[in-house]
């Protein structure tokens, strides 16, 4: 999920975990244990696993440390996706090495994929670690943390936990306010030739639709205006009454005081019918995530997503028919094992069909325990890799550049969401189109939707005037 803002900060959009975010935490509790700092690298998921693991710490005594050199815990939320990002956790951990060795008493922790795809070699690999957590250990993480300060010694915990999936979500220390996450699906079950996920976060398996109801009635009534329905491949959500994603929706929408709802991420080749229609709804937002990954059919053959280029493009036009003004981002890897100048044609020319709002680049880089990590070569060379990448976000910076112009004047709703990153004089939100929209507004106004008159564009956001009263 790119340039990532501090988590807790609006307009967390990105899906690269290159930089890492620090977790802040609300105010200190009276009987203090001593300070945490989460930092969290990865798509939403992580960043709301995060959530739930500062709600843990909170719940023990925990408050927030200032910075590393206050914190008495430091919590390493993983991502491995992409090789990138799990050489920057090691980075991470090599200066924390040096830190408990100023500070013996630091309690180091891995926790997320990184954890889950090395297991125990972490230690070996840093035995500086106390705590070595996988995805599914999360709702363990306080009573973890409990036994290393209690009897000092190290924790790894990687089993698969089916029975605890979502335990303790409602302690979440929820830090994107107006909007909450709720996972509503953990693991995937497609293992596409590239992707690790399916190594790290384990098998599919959604929580109970009423379980899920019942928390997103519990948000509204704090104040939470919009929930953003998380699972590796969303729209396969079924519970284990038949529940299916369109149907969570329908019932989420029923909720007094929820005013938007948004579903992350969905596979194309299960987009069906049913879950296109529930877009008609008008808690649904304007946006959707569709990972392409290819416009090339060979090359989503061997990348084994399960759908070919007509067919994804007959599921845009099917979701286009129901809103006409539906935005949608994708995902792209390129430099797939055997990927040709052929074949990245293709992808540019889908970009160009499609018309996104949004395209996050990557590319390709094996990992480990996957089909294309062990059965194809490696043979894009590195600086084709980059040299297609900067074509393929030049293309889609042109072709968005006159469409976004064209948005100046038009009237939308903006879900205040926080202040401006650029002025203390300025408020920022998002559009029903998930789209930044920066205006002039003071912190009274978080968490109000604003009629908004869009007024210039700026490289990926937009600024705005307000037209008419929050509400
Ligand atoms: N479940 C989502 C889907 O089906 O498209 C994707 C989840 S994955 C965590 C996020 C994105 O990382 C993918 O859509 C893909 O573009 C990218 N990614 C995954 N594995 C990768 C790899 N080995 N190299 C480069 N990018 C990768
Ligand atoms: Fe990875 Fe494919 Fe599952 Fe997405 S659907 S998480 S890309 S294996």
């Amino acid at each position: 999920m790119a340039d990532l803002p501090v988590l807790g900060v609006p307009g967390i959009e990105s899906h690269d975990e290159d930089e890492p975010r620090a977790l802040p935490s609300r105010a200190p509790v009276a009987a203090e244990r001593g300070r945490y700092l989460i930092h969290t690298w990865g798509c939403q998921m992580n960043v709301h696993d995060s959530e739930r693991m500062a709600g843990q710490l909170e719940a023990l005594g925990f408050s927030q440390a200032r910075g590393e050199d206050d914190a008495d815990v430091i919590l390493l939320n993983t991502c491995t996706v992409r090789e990138t990002s799990a050489s920057k956790v090691y980075g991470k951990l090599g200066d924390l090495r040096r830190l408990k060795r100023q500070r013996e008493h630091l309690v180091v922790g891995v926790c997320g994929c990184l954890a889950q795809q090395e297991r125990d070699a972490l230690f070996t690999r840093a035995p500086h670690l106390d705590l070595v957590i996988g995805p599914r250990a999360i709702p363990f993480l306080g009573r973890h943390v409990g036994t290393v300060l209690e009897r000092r010694e190290r924790v790894r915990d990687t089993a698969p936990h089916v029975e605890a999936i979502g335990e303790g979500s409602e302690e979440s220390l929820r830090q994107s306010f107006p909007k909450a996450y709720l996972t509503v699906q953990e693991g995937c079950d497609k293992f596409c030739t590239f992707c690790v996920v399916p190594f790290t976060r384990g098998r599919e398996k959604c929580r109970s639709m009423d379980v899920l109801v019942a928390e997103a009635a519990g948000l509204a009534e704090r104040g939470f205006r919009e929930i953003e329905l998380l699972g590796q491949n969303v729209n396969c959500y079924r519970d284990e009454k038949g529940s299916d994603l369109a149907d969570l929706v329908l019932a989420v929408a029923e909720i007094d005081g929820v005013e938007r709802i948004r579903f992350v991420t969905s596979h194309p080749r299960h987009l069906s019918d049913r879950i296109a229609d529930v877009i008609a709804h008008p808690k649904v937002m304007d946006g959707i995530h569709l990972p392409v990954q290819s416009g090339s059919d060979a090359v989503l053959a061997r990348m084994e997503r399960d759908y070919t280029r007509a067919e994804y493009l007959e599921r845009v036009a099917r979701l286009r028919s129901v809103n006409a003004d539906l935005a949608l981002q994708t995902d792209i890897i390129v430099g797939f094992p055997g990927e040709t100048e052929a074949d990245f044609a293709q992808t540019l020319s889908l970009v160009e069909e499609v018309a996104y709002e949004g395209v996050y680049s990557f590319k390709y880089s094996p990992r480990p325990f996957t089909k294309a990590s062990k059965s194809f070569e490696d043979d894009v060379p590195p600086e084709v890799k980059a040299e297609r990448l900067e074509r393929l976000q030049r293309l889609q910076d042109e072709l968005l550049a006159p469409r976004d112009a064209a948005r100046v004047g038009g009237i939308e709703d903006v879900l205040i969401d926080g202040m401006s990153k650029r002025s203390d004089q300025e408020v920022s939100g998002r559009t029903s189109r998930n789209r930044v929209v920066n205006l002039p507004g003071g912190p009274e106004l978080i968490g109000m939707i604003l009629p908004t008159r869009i007024t210039e564009t700026r490289a990926h956001t937009f600024r705005g005037e307000p037209v008419g009263p929050p509400r």
